[in-house]
């Protein structure tokens, strides 16, 4: 069972729930339908075979989907019926060899859908993603194939297995246990029922507040834009025609929309108003309501953990989670919440002696939050993005990235020759990944690197290809995609600071694929509150000296960025902490408190309400994520009892940067270099992650890393 599938039973009803739409049309009529044999094919050529990006045909995609679906299948039905007994070598690693044909065609799949989408490809992928889902739930419902997994997880065999081996037996029973596999009779029908239900009311919840959002605009008119940059101007006239109120301007209900009007606007009585709107999304007792269907979500989603052995619906959830119990990750928000909040009011002080200095007479409220911190911005953390800018050159920041990894991991990127790897766009450049010390090929490294119309928006990684070896060995192939403005011919490009982070972090996710030594595919797999770890962790290599020095250099004169400058940007990374840490935190706690009580009889208004006094909310800003429209945990599953995990992975990252900072070398330091490598990096989900955490570090992670790093004050210090 290889990286698709098992995602798909990572996430569960999650994926299940998305895909239930009707397909507007078949795509019938076309010419000569391609069988799709293109797209399934074994991958030739250098490097272990590569994906021939460069013979991708569109036509071929549905039978070659329907075709690699159908051979999986076949290959699962083999393995269920097989007359020998189970054993390790018949189930579990038959499984882990299944689904290879699929595979291939989903490498193509994620091309068309995030690098080169279209209408025609959105079309089939509307088509397809019932059949899709049809063939998940197919392979999760096996009760004959679970039976075996089963026999295999509780035999003598087991004990006589190495340790990514037994791994690798948990993990695979473990994904069909905790989705309802060990039922039978009425708890599975029971179990079956509260997941179409829980589909239809989740689906129902993202509706309503997709509805609020659309239903409620606020209109101004021209005297009232003061503040307002001219390009949200403009898009607001915009959305006013498109809405038939020509002439006007449309504050969409949004956060997009919103945020920078509270920001901007000095319109206060509009940013009340506009506050309150967007507030009050699936929470106005009118069909759009939200609050009964928390009270019916949180209530089968309890029963659900219940008819499976579980206290409550946090518990189940975060069995399988780095942090594995709710209680541990309750005690890291309580932990930080007191500074929080202490934070907060000394913000709140700082604004409100702004609005003083003013002469306004207001007593700031939750719509001046955003406005007066721009001015406390401006005010103290001044950053003049522009400069910073002319230092952030994107062929530099690449070579600081392959020097990163050069120290670090050992690897060493050399650009393939030219033509010798397929590629789906001219943009794309290709890397060979060796072992510095050995030349050992490791992997290919594809970058696509510029914005591009059908491309997705923002940056992201991937792997077409991940490393193997218990059927001889299998290589990497991982990606890199951004969206960067492509300069003029012979000018070098320049990236923001924000984006040169993105960059180091996607990077980050890549040089974990890299660094992979597993045997199985099956434990490539990722841990929602662990993966961005390594990822987060590589944007600190961004403001190392040796960086700095070598590579942030401005694109005219050569000279390294001024340390007044770098000073100022570490200053701006704890501008408005305070809010941003309390508003995440005030809805990452709530999601925990509803998920890890009995939610007979309740109601979400009052509930919320009354834990945010408890909590003592300060009353200057509100949740990120209010109940009505959190639709991270109650839209799909998806961040339900997860919304903690942000935070997790910050603490991580925060304790693991300190652990460089006091190396005797560094960031740079060669033996914290190698742990951090063969414990964090390499094991992928080969070992538990906090037992990995504690390899690296002697110890668990400590939160008061993260308070330093926010600014905070730490009790005792
Ligand atoms: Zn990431």
């Amino acid at each position: 069972m290889r990286k698709n599938l098992l995602t798909a039973w990572v996430v569960g009803s999650t994926i299940l729930a998305s895909a239930c739409t009707e397909p507007s049309s078949e795509m019938t009529n076309k010419k000569t339908e391609a069988d799709g044999s293109t797209l399934l094919a074994e991958w030739t050529g250098p490097y272990g075979g590569v994906p021939a990006f460069d013979q991708m045909d569109l036509e071929a995609l549905k039978p070659a989907l329907e075709t690699g679906m159908a051979s999986s299948l076949a290959e699962i039905e083999a393995i269920a019926q097989d007359p020998e007994p189970p054993t390790f070598e018949n189930t579990i690693l038959a499984m882990e060899r299944s689904g290879s044909q699929l595979d291939r065609v989903f490498a193509y799949f994620g091309i068309w859908s995030s690098n080169r989408s279209t209408p025609e490809f959105r079309e089939i992928q509307q088509a397809m993603a019932p059949k899709l889902a049809e063939f998940r739930s197919k392979i999760t419902q096996n009760a004959a194939l679970f039976e075996r997994i089963k026999t295999v997880y509780e035999s003598d065999e087991m004990q006589s297995l190495d340790a990514q081996q037994q791994r690798l037996v948990w993990l695979t029973y473990d994904g069909f246990a905790r989705n309802g596999a060990t039922l039978e009779g009425e708890p599975k029908e029971r179990y079956a029922a509260i997941n179409q239900r829980l589909a239809e009311i989740h689906t129902q919840f993202g509706n309503n507040v997709l509805a609020d959002e659309e239903g409620y605009v606020t209109y101004v008119n021209a005297d009232q834009l003061d503040g307002l940059s001219e390009s949200f101007v403009q898009a607001a006239a915009v959305a006013a025609t498109d809405r038939d109120h020509e002439g006007e301007y449309a504050i969409t209900n949004t956060r997009s929309s919103m945020d920078p009007f509270l920001t901007f606007s000095s319109e206060r009585d509009l940013r009340e108003q506009v506050w309150r709107t967007y507030y009050s999304r699936g929470d106005n007792g009118d069909e759009h309501d939200n609050n009964a269907l928390i009270a019916e979500i949180l209530q089968l989603r309890h029963e659900r953990v219940q008819l499976l052995g579980h206290d409550n619906y946090a518990a189940w959830r975060l069995e399988d989670r780095m942090a594995k119990t709710p209680e541990k990750a309750l005690a890291l928000m309580e932990a930080v919440w007191p500074a929080a909040i202490a934070r907060v009011a000394e913000e709140v002080a700082d604004m409100q002696a702004i609005a003083d200095r003013e002469g306004t007479g207001i007593t700031i409220e939750p719509w001046d939050y955003r406005y007066y911190a721009e001015k406390v911005r401006q005010d103290k953390y001044d950053l003049d993005s522009d400069e910073v800018k002319q230092y952030m050159q994107l062929g530099k920041l690449r070579e600081a990235m392959f020097f990163v990894a050069s120290e670090l991991f050992n690897f060493e990127f050399t650009p393939v020759p030219d033509g010798s790897v397929p590629i789906f766009h001219p943009d794309v450049m290709v890397w060979e990944v060796t072992d510095k010390t050995s030349g050992d090929h490791i992997g290919l490294w594809y970058l696509d690197p510029f914005a591009r119309p059908g491309k997705s928006s923002g940056a992201w990684a991937t792997t077409y290809r991940s490393h193997e070896t218990f059927d001889g060995k299998r290589t990497v192939l991982g990606s890199n995609n951004s969206n960067f403005i492509k300069g003029a011919p012979g000018e070098p490009v320049l990236v923001s600071w924000d984006d040169a982070r993105t960059f180091f972090h996607e990077f980050g996710h890549a040089l974990h694929y890299f660094s992979s030594n597993v045997d199985y595919p099956s434990l490539n797999g990722g841990v929602r509150d662990y993966t961005e770890f390594q990822s987060q962790l590589l944007e600190r290599w961004l403001l190392t000296d040796e960086v700095i020095d070598n590579y942030l250099v401005h694109h005219q004169t050569g000279e390294p960025i001024p340390a007044e400058l770098v000073t100022k940007i570490k200053k701006a990374a704890t501008f408005n902490q305070g809010f941003s840490t309390t508003e995440y935190l005030a809805s990452a706690l709530l999601d925990m408190k509803y998920h890890t009580m009995d939610p007979t009889g309740l109601d979400a208004d009052t509930f919320e309400r009354q834990a945010l006094e408890e909590l003592n909310m300060p009353k200057e800003l509100p949740m990120r994520h209010r109940s009505p429209h959190f639709g991270h945990i109650f839209r799909n599953e998806g961040y339900a009892a997860a919304y903690y995990g942000y935070m997790w992975a910050d603490v991580l990252t925060a304790d693991a940067a300190e652990a460089f900072e006091q190396a005797p070398g560094g960031y740079y330091d060669k033996e914290l270099a190698s742990k951090l490598v063969e414990h964090l990096f390499a094991p992928r989900n080969a070992v538990d992650p906090a037992e990995a955490y504690r390899a690296f570090r002697g110890r668990d992670a400590h939160m008061e890393a993260l308070m330093r790093d926010r600014g905070f004050p730490v009790p005792g210090e």
